[in-house]
């Protein structure tokens, strides 16, 4: 098929040409974000590939339907950046990939945690310039402390593991219980419970109009003092004007964030020439106890290979007039 493949990077071409043999497919890598603007690109295509931070509202997908799209193939988990409704209305198909490598993004969540906790960051631009003092330095163990754990679907699973072999106490929330976490020892709870009794939160729900803001004034004034705040997930998760105003009060004692509400007209660009307009951000670049990744824990070798043929097979199956295991649907 025909596809139109947005917000291309050099590592998603490296990947999808590696397995385009197996899946072959045409497509044509723009760098342009998808949007109303840049939707006409996909004149001529049959199939849209589109990333997390790709707008496909109501009048993206009106043109891309207009134009003879009939699937949108997100190469990513979430799908809080499509109309659905609209998508239903238009019969455009909506696939995902829904699990590509949990681990990375849970092994990412956990360097967050560990370089947040042991200073790591601070120290190697020390000994670089020859400072090895370690004043400043002492971190806190991670062993021993309670774990709160919100969304325990396939990444929140993988980063309870690893707490496991921390030899931590898991605490989680959750729509659903699993019981391979119960046969684990995780303890599921109360938002309120999991708020009151951790030392450390970490955010593994998607991005919904119930989890919206799951961080805010209400929630941060529950969470134990010098709490670390770990968001993996989606930014909306957190009310980011909260989370500034309790790193002032040192209610937050540690935050890592490898997404951000407003990460759409900031990350995956080299912005370093330009001056930052964005005054939140700019904020909490300011707190030494901040450590921000531009969205990057999807990005790991295994995982842009499973992201790769994943969706391919999911054109594929489309063309083929297969049942589309990864559909999205309302
Ligand atoms: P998943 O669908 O396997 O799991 C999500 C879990 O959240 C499920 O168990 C679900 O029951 C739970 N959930 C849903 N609504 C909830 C609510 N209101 N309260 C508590 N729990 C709720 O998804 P996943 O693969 O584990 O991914 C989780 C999220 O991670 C994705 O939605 C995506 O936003 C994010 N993600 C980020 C990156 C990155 O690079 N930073 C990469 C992949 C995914």
């Amino acid at each position: 098929m025909r596809v139109a493949f947005f917000s291309t990077k050099k590592y998603d071409r490296e990947s999808f040409e590696r397995w385009l043999p197996e899946h072959p497919h045409e497509i044509n890598f723009f760098e342009a974000k998808l949007d109303r603007h840049s939707a006409l690109l996909a004149q001529g295509h049959e199939v849209v590939c589109a990333f997390v931070n790709d707008q496909l509202d109501k009048t993206t997908l009106e043109i891309l339907a207009s134009m003879g799209i009939k699937l949108i193939a997100l190469r990513c988990a979430g799908y809080n950046q499509v109309d659905l409704d609209e998508a239903k209305k238009l019969n455009l198909k909506i696939v995902r990939v829904p699990a590509y490598s949990p681990e990375a993004v849970a092994e990412h969540a956990f360097a967050l945690i560990l370089t947040l906790s042991r200073k790591t960051h601070k120290a190697y631009n020390r000994v670089r310039e020859s400072n090895f003092s370690l004043e400043g330095l002492t971190g806190c163990n991670i062993h021993g402390k309670t774990i709160g754990v919100i969304g325990t679907g396939a990444i929140g699973r993988a980063f309870c593991r690893i707490a496991k072999g921390f030899g931590c106490r898991i605490l989680a929330f959750d729509i659903f219980e699993n019981e391979e976490m119960k046969a684990l020892g995780v303890e599921y709870c109360s938002l309120h419970y999991l708020f009151a009794e951790s030392q450390i939160i970490s955010l593994h729900c998607p991005l919904t109009p119930e989890t919206h803001h799951i961080i805010n004034k209400k929630s941060l004034r529950r969470i134990q003092d010098g709490c670390m705040l770990i968001n993996t997930s989606r930014g909306g998760l957190i009310e980011t004007k909260s989370v500034i105003s309790a790193l002032k009060k040192g209610k937050i004692g540690f935050l890592g964030i490898d997404v951000y509400e407003q990460e759409e007209d900031l990350f995956f660009q080299n912005l370093s020439e330009q001056i930052l307009q964005d005054e939140q951000i700019a904020r909490l670049m300011t707190f030494p106890n901040v450590l921000i990744t531009g969205h990057q824990a999807f990005l790991t070798r295994e995982a842009l290979d499973q992201i790769a043929v994943t969706t391919l097979e999911n054109i594929s199956a489309f063309e083929e007039k297969k049942k589309l295991i990864n559909e999205v649907s309302l």
